[in-house]
């Protein structure tokens, strides 16, 4: 496969983006990607929409989902790439997963309402297109349609991040879990967007080695959420730790996202794509 424009991850309104699946799969041809894959957060449901529309547009399609995961206190993505969509042990996970949304939803209203924002659980439901997945982003909708802020970039940071109001401590799924529901269905588990997390050198390392050693096989290195400076470091940490190395927009929305599916660098050469691993699993 020699592909080069592959965009494997963005969002729709099955979780926190705004376009349908379908909707993102015109873009993505529109763009020029050359493989595209849906990566909705903790769901599969918009995979054979995804998937219907992209054969229909003669688009190279792989499955995709971002799992939630704490690891060492801190909320890490976890891409899984190129699985059976029916694979019931990832479905139960995922619906695990899921399944405490809604409780910390009512909390994080409640925390808002603490500061004078009321309302914010129906406000948030409003954006909301699956009522299995309420997150973060479309509480950060609400709080621009009220002009508690600007944008949605202003409220990640004013509220719903740690120390600020609308933020609740979540537990999601463990590293081994994720790791073990995406290898089982027969896919390839990537961390997603490692320089955004808040750790050491020493957390970090210690999650690229045990990823590695529980069968995590790649990186995201180019992605919408790392600088320049990423894109070589990570590089660097795919070589050392033998990974695939990734490449996705994490596109949300036209007008929340600065980086729109397909338009990111290439990946330098030196590094293995993860998607010359999945040469067997992509739909043509
Ligand atoms: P949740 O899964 O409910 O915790 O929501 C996480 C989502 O919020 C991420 O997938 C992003 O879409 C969005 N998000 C988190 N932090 C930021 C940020 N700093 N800027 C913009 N969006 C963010
Ligand atoms: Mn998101
Ligand atoms: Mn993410
Ligand atoms: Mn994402």
């Amino acid at each position: 496969m020699n592909i080069q424009n592959a965009d494997l991850h963005c969002h729709s309104n099955v979780s926190d983006g705004t376009l349908t699946p379908e909707e993102l799969a015109a873009r993505a041809k529109a763009n020029g990607v050359e493989l595209w894959a849906l990566t909705d957060h903790d769901e599969v449901g918009g995979q054979q929409r995804a998937a219907q529309a992209a054969a229909a547009l003669g688009l190279p399609y792989l499955s995709g989902t971002e799992i939630s995961v704490t690891f060492a206190g801190e909320t890490v993505h976890i891409v899984g790439l190129g699985f059976d969509v029916a694979d019931p042990g990832l479905a139960a996970g995922l619906a695990r997963t899921r399944g405490g949304r809604e409780l910390r939803a009512r909390e994080m209203s409640a925390d808002l309402e603490r500061v004078g924002i009321a309302g914010a659980y129906e406000g948030a439901l409003k954006y909301v297109g699956n009522p299995d997945l309420i997150s973060r982003t479309h509480f950060a909708r609400y709080l621009v349609e009220v002009g508690a802020c600007r944008d949605t970039q202003e409220v990640f940071r004013k509220y719903l991040t740690e120390g600020k109001p609308g933020y609740v401590e979540h537990r999601w799924a463990t590293l081994d879990d994720a790791v073990a529901w995406i290898t089982g269905a027969g896919g390839i588990a990537v961390v997603a967007h490692p320089g955004r997390y808040k750790f050491s050198a020493n957390e970090e390392y210690a999650l690229f080695s045990h990823f590695k050693d529980i069968g995590g096989r790649g990186v995201e290195v180019v992605t919408g959420s790392h600088t320049a400076q990423d894109y070589v470091k990570y590089a660097g940490v795919a070589a050392e730790f033998g990974l695939f190395a990734s490449r996705g927009s994490d596109f949300h929305s036209p007008s929340e996202s600065h980086t729109d599916l397909g338009s990111l660098p290439f990946l330098s050469s030196g590094l293995s794509p993860v998607w010359e691993a999945l040469s067997e699993r992509v739909q043509v």
